[in-house]
C-alpha cells in the first residue's frame, strides 16, 4: 500500500493552529525535515524559544490530526528549536577580510580534541587531558561540544548540575578545579534534540562567545566526532590554536582519522598530532599488556604524515570505571601509569600550544 503524499499531510496540519501565535503551523512555517514513507510520518516541529513542555501540546495536536488520514501508519514528530540559538547578524553576515572567528581575549589558547568516528575514548581524552593541563599548572576550562551525545558532565559527576546566567552571560560549572561548558547541561538526555548544521553551528558559537571563561590558559574542546560540515563549521568559527586527534589502532578508525586530518588541514587549523588510545589492552589481574588490535598504527600514520605522535593511552579497566565513577583517572589515581599516560600526552600538547610556558 502506498499511503498519503507529503502534500496530504500539509493540508491536515494547515488546520492546526498554534494558540500562542493565532496561525496554523504551516504558515508559521514550525514544520522541517518532513517524510513520507510508506504510511510512516515524521517531521520536527520548531518549538523556538518555548520550552518542549510548553509545546507538547501543539504537538499531540498535529500527530491527531495526522493520525485521522486514511493510511497512516506511524507518526513521529520530534520538537526542535531551530530558531533557538539566534546567531548575531555579524556572525551571520561575515564581512569580507574579517575574522569570522569568535573572539575571545581572556583566553589564550583553544584545543580541539576530534576523532574521526565516535567511541574512539574521544571524551575520556579530552577530560583527562584537561585535568592533566592543570596539573601542569595551567588554568584550564573545558568545553564539551560533543552535542550529539554531550558526556562531560557525566565524567565529572556534574550531571544534574545546571549552569546560571547573568546579564546575558553563562556562568560555567567548576569540577575538580575545571570551568566546564556543556550542552548536557541544557539539554534533556531523554529527549534527544535533532540538530541542523546551521543550530549545531550557533549553539556551539553561543557556548564560546556567551559563557563567562574568565582567564584561561587552554581550553580544551571535546568535539562531536566525524568529519562532516558541522565539524568543518566548528573548525572555522573557533579559533582553535590546534587539534588532538584521537584514534584507536583498527585499521577502519584510522582511515577515519586520516579523513579528520585531512579536513583540518584544508581549514588551515594545525593539528598537533595524533594520540593512539586503547593501544593495549592491560589486563587488570596480572598487569599483562596484550596487543589486541594492531598496535603502533597511529604510530605509523603520524610518521607518514609527519604529524607528531603524541603518545598511546593502554585499554585499561581502570579508566572505564575511573570514568563511569565521574573521577577521571588523571585525578582519582594520579601516581598509576595510565594517569601518567595522559600527563605525558598533556606535556606535548602544553609544549606545542605554549611554547613559552
Ligand atoms: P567517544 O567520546 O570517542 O565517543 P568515550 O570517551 O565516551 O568515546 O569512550 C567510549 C567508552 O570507552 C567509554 O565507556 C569509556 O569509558 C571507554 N574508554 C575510553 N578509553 C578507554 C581506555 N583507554 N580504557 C578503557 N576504557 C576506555
Amino acid at each position: 500500500m502506498k499511503g498519503p503524499e507529503k502534500q496530504d499531510i500539509l493540508e491536515v496540519l494547515k488546520t492546526v493552529i498554534d494558540p500562542a501565535k493565532g496561525a496554523d503551523v504551516v504558515s508559521l512555517a514550525l514544520i522541517s525535515g518532513l517524510v513520507v514513507r510508506e504510511g510512516h510520518v515524521s517531521f520536527a516541529l520548531d518549538v523556538g524559544q518555548e520550552s518542549g513542555r510548553e509545546k507538547e501540546p501543539l504537538r499531540r495536536a498535529c500527530e491527531k490530526a495526522i493520525k485521522k488520514i486514511p493510511g497512516v501508519i506511524s507518526v513521529q514528530i520530534v520538537l526542535t528549536a531551530e530558531r533557538q540559538p539566534k546567531p548575531e547578524p555579524e556572525l551571520m553576515k561575515p564581512s569580507p577580510g574579517i575574522s569570522e572567528k569568535i573572539d575571545l581575549p581572556t583566553v589564550k589558547t583553544i584545543v580541539a580534541v576530534a576523532s574521526g568516528k565516535g567511541g574512539v575514548g574521544k571524551s575520556t581524552l579530552a577530560v583527562n587531558l584537561a585535568l592533566a593541563l592543570q596539573s601542569l599548572g595551567h588554568k584550564v576550562g573545558l568545553l564539551d561540544a560533543d552535542i550529539y551525545g554531550p558526556s562531560i558532565p557525566r565524567l565529572l559527576n556534574i550531571k544534574d548540575h545546571h549552569p546560571t546566567a547573568k546579564d546575558k552571560k553563562i556562568q560555567p560549572l567548576e569540577a575538580y578545579g575545571l570551568k566546564i561548558m556543556s550542552m548536557g547541561f541544557l539539554v534533556d538526555e531523554d529527549k534527544p534534540m535533532i540538530w541542523r548544521g546551521p543550530m549545531v553551528s550557533s549553539a556551539l558559537q553561543q557556548m564560546v562567545r556567551d559563557v563567562v571563561w574568565g582567564e584561561l590558559d587552554i581550553l580544551v574542546v571535546d568535539m562531536p566526532p566525524g568529519t562532516g560540515d558541522i565539524q568543518l563549521t566548528l573548525a572555522q568559527k573557533v579559533p582553535v590554536t590546534g587539534v588532538v586527534i584521537v584514534s584507536t589502532p583498527q585499521d577502519i578508525a584510522l582511515i577515519d582519522a586520516r579523513k579528520g586530518l585531512k579536513m583540518f588541514l584544508e581549514v588551515n587549523v594545525p593539528v598537533l598530532g595524533i594520540v593512539e588510545n586503547m593501544s593495549s589492552f592491560v589486563c587488570p589481574h596480572c598487569g599483562e599488556a596484550s596487543h589486541i588490535f594492531a598496535h603502533g598504527g597511529a604510530k605509523k600514520i603520524a610518521k607518514e604524515l609527519g604529524m607528531a605522535f603524541l603518545g598511546a593511552i593502554p585499554l585499561h579497566m581502570a579508566i572505564r570505571e575511573a570514568s563511569d565513577a565521574g573521577e577521571p583517572i588523571v585525578v582519582s589515581a594520579s601516581q598509576s601509569d595510565e594517569a601518567k599516560a595522559f600527563v605525558e600526552i598533556a606535556k606535548k600538547v602544553s609544549k606545542a600550544l605554549l611554547p613559552g610556558g
